[in-house]
């Protein structure tokens, strides 16, 4: 449980220091040597950072010690977000590990779980990886065809992922699985954690358009875990995605950092600088959009971290934040376009289209578009938003109740 917030002013002045004094010495901007955004490098560089903070004591605040991490307050937690957002991103490549992974592990796995695995995951020394989506099951997770079947002091697990981000760095991943086809789809599911480097388990890349290949394939045949890596309750696998889901829609939409920021505005207007179109009123327009945009997204983000601290849970709240995000993509997109124009054609790395962090416009344009993907579309978020927060009528159902095995989904269509 998170510690209760009495933390005199002094101590936590203290404890930004601290937070300041690390990154100082440890937040430096990883320039690419490569068109993947998420290559062994990057990757190294994220574990090298997590290792060094964990090792000075500033990974897992909210965690329980026996756990692996700091026993701290949400206070601390946001402090250090303060802090960071002054610093280059150097975690980027742990989002799902640590902004989905280990809340999930914390909430629903087992004390020797917990004590077993969050350390190393806090650390960086394991990379953690979600396997939800598959083939047939991607918006409709609840379709998903993958089967773990109890064999014994064992689950065999059997079936397909697809778009699995980060799986080939991953020594774990957490999926989930259909465990009874006879109730309906979203009853008959549960969640379990898996060794990545098991033989059993088939990593394919996918290549993208980008150049980088950073998600991929993975199959299972007859992957045997032990019934004590099932996390949570049997067959309450949906609930549990869900909570994940939130976890991931917050993490996206509200990034690793706190306060207020307009990463794209500063880094659109210091190009718009050095192509002479600053003083372009339209371009000024556009470039005043995405900086309300971007504001309101960071306010967004700050209200959303302030009901967690307060103990709510992550909601149906967190789709707003991404959904912003993905807005704002569209128009950084836009603008590119116009201001790069064919330079966008073609990654180089010595060519213009480089802003001054080292970042290919080109590559960025191409990977925008994913934002309006991952972590689930922008019509989902929508008829979330309609649905949990604007109390609109339900998307239309028509397989509620009807048990899994007798849906026409995916490979079952046949
Ligand atoms: C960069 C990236 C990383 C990803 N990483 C992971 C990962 O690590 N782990 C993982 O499990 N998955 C991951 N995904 C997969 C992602 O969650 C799915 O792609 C996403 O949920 C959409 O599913 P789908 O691709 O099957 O599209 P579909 O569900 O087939 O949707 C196709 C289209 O139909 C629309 N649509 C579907 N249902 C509705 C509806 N009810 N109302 C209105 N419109 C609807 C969608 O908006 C979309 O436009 C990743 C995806 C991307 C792009």
């Amino acid at each position: 449980m998170t510690a209760i917030d009495t933390t005199p002013d002094a101590d936590m002045d203290a404890f930004r220091q601290r937070c300041r004094t690390f990154l100082e010495k440890n937040a430096k901007q990883l320039v690419l040597d490569g068109p993947d955004p998420r290559s062994d490098q990057s990757v190294a560089h994220s574990r090298a950072f997590q290792k060094k903070l964990y090792d000075a004591g500033l990974a897992g605040l909210t965690y329980a010690q026996e756990f692996g991490g700091q026993g701290l307050t949400k206070t601390h937690e946001r402090t250090w977000r303060e802090e960071y957002a002054r610093f280059p991103e150097c975690t980027g490549d742990l989002t799902i590990s640590h902004g989905m992974c280990m809340p999930v592990m914390n909430d629903f796995g087992s004390d020797e779980l917990k004590q077993e695995f969050m350390p190393r995951g806090i650390a960086g020394e394991d990379i953690w990886c979600q396997m939800f989506s598959e083939p047939g099951a991607g918006s409709d997770v609840a379709s998903l065809q993958t089967k773990a079947e109890r064999d014994g002091d064992q689950w065999v697990i059997n079936g397909q992922k697809v778009w699995t981000t980060l799986a080939h760095h991953s020594e774990y991943g957490i999926l989930v699985a259909r465990t009874n086809p006879n109730v309906s789809k979203h009853a008959g599911i549960s969640m379990f954690m898996v060794d990545m480097r098991d033989p059993a388990i088939e990593i394919r890349p996918i290549h993208q358009i980008d150049g980088g290949k950073h998600f991929n394939e993975v199959f299972f045949t007859d992957l045997h875990i032990p019934t004590t890596w099932l996390l949570g309750e049997l067959n309450n696998g949906w609930n549990q995605a869900t909570a994940m889901l939130m976890y991931e829609r917050v993490a996206i939409g509200t990034g690793s950092k706190s306060g207020i920021s307009t990463p794209f505005y500063n880094r659109l207007s210091n190009e718009a600088t050095k192509l002479g179109l600053i003083q372009n009123p339209i371009v000024r327009q556009k470039l005043m959009k995405i900086y309300s945009n971007e504001t309101a997204k960071s306010l967004v983000a700050m209200r959303t971290r302030a009901e967690m601290k307060s103990g709510k849970a992550p909601g149906p709240g967190g789709s707003l934040g991404k959904l912003h995000g993905s807005n704002i993509m569209w128009d950084v997109r836009e603008m590119l376009h116009e201001f790069v124009g064919p330079q966008m054609v073609a990654w180089t790395k010595d060519g213009d289209g480089f802003d001054s962090n080292g970042e290919s416009w080109n590559r960025m344009a191409l990977q925008s578009f994913m934002s309006s993907i991952a972590g689930g579309t922008d019509e989902i978020q929508k008829n979330i938003i309609g649905d949990r927060v604007l109390g609109l009528p339900r998307d239309v159902s028509i397989d509620k109740g009807i048990p899994f095995n007798e849906l026409r989904v995916g490979t079952q269509s046949d």
